[in-house]
């Protein structure tokens, strides 16, 4: 039997995974520096926590989770998103007590049943950050200009469209007013718009039917109907935007759709990846931590997708770094010399390859060329009755003799330097 992948789940196989390596490393660095704390939360959870906080009537809960009964009758799912996952352990590892403000930042795979296609697949890596405790839109900027630093730092060309869809009491009259505008065009609506009229009008904006979206044009819009403390807020996350010269578009037809999401809601979109394909899009949850059964919480969050920030990363991730060293070993007494010396480099820090089945020189030599070392250092029989260990630069050409028992010393140097 030979078995395969499942379908819409990748391989990520050098050396195209040294650059999705590379990415992750400068998106979690990126993070960090903004002052966001690594979380990992596991990736099965109880089913019931999806359809409550991601919502009954999404796509991801009615079509898209891969669910199953365990073996002791327990309804789980594989995580479609990791927001849910936060709000839980938040809830649960009672965090909110300490009445700090949680700054997270996540990455990892997530599960949904799709239609398999470039930039959309079944099992996909997201990266992420959340702020719970606060109702700054302080915040809100914190974020949206975190993501947008870290793509104008990958040369990703990107769109940030920006809408507030504001709080639980300006939703109710806006949400009645749009329902009965939905009720007047109903017969043009796909049969899921319809649907989402009734129970919950918001969503109709996120339709990907281009019909829909055109019907919708003389919609009334959430940003009229605002009360002054969301405008007011949405002002703010506006002004902050402007001071660090990060452009944006309002657009009211950005929504998160459910009664939990409040206020900010935006999108980073590229041209690139196609209208409808979203790069990263987040927004506030001031009541979704009530809803999980949590204290009154107010957060905001956002997840962005790296298959699709991969396909639109400037080129400066294709570089391969020159960098390390390999040891060329030839005979037993050297492949003893030069696994020590690897193992020292490594301890500090530095690269270092040596290869396996005491290949010809030619073939070693071929391969450190492969692996686009900095140094190869060639240890042979005559080098270890000299005591000396030829080093070659690989980028220079040039080649020189060095003292065995200096040797690490003198590497590290040079490597430190170049
Ligand atoms: P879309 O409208 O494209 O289906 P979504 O609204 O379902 O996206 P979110 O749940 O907001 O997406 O997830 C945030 C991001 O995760 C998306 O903007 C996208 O970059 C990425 N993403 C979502 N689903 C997939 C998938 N199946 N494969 C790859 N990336 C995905
Ligand atoms: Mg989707």
């Amino acid at each position: 039997m030979k078995f395969q992948r499942i379908k819409g789940c990748e391989d990520i196989l050098p050396p195209e995974s040294q650059k999705w390596w590379k990415l992750q490393k400068l998106i979690c660095k990126h993070f960090e520096n903004s002052g966001y704390f690594y979380i990992e939360t596991p990736y099965l959870e109880q089913t019931q926590l999806f359809v409550r906080s991601t919502g009954e009537n999404t796509d991801i809960v009615q079509k898209q989770m891969y669910s199953f009964v365990d073996k002791k009758g327990l309804n789980l799912t594989l995580r479609p998103e990791a927001t849910a996952s936060v709000v839980r352990a938040y809830i649960e590892n009672k965090i909110y007590g300490s009445k700090n403000i949680e700054k997270y930042f996540y990455f990892g795979p997530m599960f949904r049943y799709e239609k398999p296609q470039k930039g959309r697949q079944r099992q996909f890596f997201q990266y992420g950050l959340e702020i719970l405790g606060t109702p700054d839109p302080k915040a809100d900027a914190d974020i949206i200009s975190c993501i947008a630093g870290l793509y104008k730092k990958l040369g990703v060309v990107s769109l940030l469209k920006l809408n507030s869809i504001g709080c639980k009491k300006c939703r109710h009259s806006y949400d009645n007013k749009l329902s009965h505008f939905l009720a007047g065009i109903k017969s043009s609506l796909c049969v899921e718009c319809q649907m989402r009229a009734s129970k919950n009008p918001l969503r109709c904006f996120d339709c990907k039917n281009e019909n829909c979206t055109l019907v919708l044009t003389p919609a009334p819009i959430i940003l009229d109907e605002i009360c002054e403390t969301c405008r007011h807020d949405f002002e703010k996350v506006k002004t902050y935007l402007s001071q660090m010269r990060i452009s944006f578009e309002v657009d009211p037809t950005i929504v998160r759709g459910l009664d939990y999401y409040t206020k900010t809601a935006f999108e980073f979109v590229s041209a690139q990846i196609g209208a409808k394909d979203t790069l990263c899009g987040g927004g506030r949850y001031d009541n979704l931590v009530e809803f999980c059964d949590g204290p009154e919480t107010s957060a905001v969050g956002c997840a962005g997708g790296m298959e699709r920030l991969i396909l639109v990363v400037g080129p400066e991730l294709e570089k391969v770094d020159c960098r390390g060293v390999f040891f060329i070993t030839l005979g037993e007494e050297a492949d003893k010399v030069g696994m020590k010396f690897a193992y020292e480099m490594r301890m500090q820090g530095i690269l270092a390859h040596v290869s396996f089945d005491q290949k010809s020189l030619k073939s070693q030599m071929r391969l450190a060329n492969s692996l686009g070392v900095k140094f190869v250092c060639i240890i042979g029989e005559n080098e270890l009755k000299e005591a000396k260990v030829a080093v070659k630069n690989m980028s220079t050409g040039g080649q020189e003799k060095i003292k065995i028992n200096v040797l690490p010393k003198v590497l590290l140097e040079r490597l430190r330097n170049v």
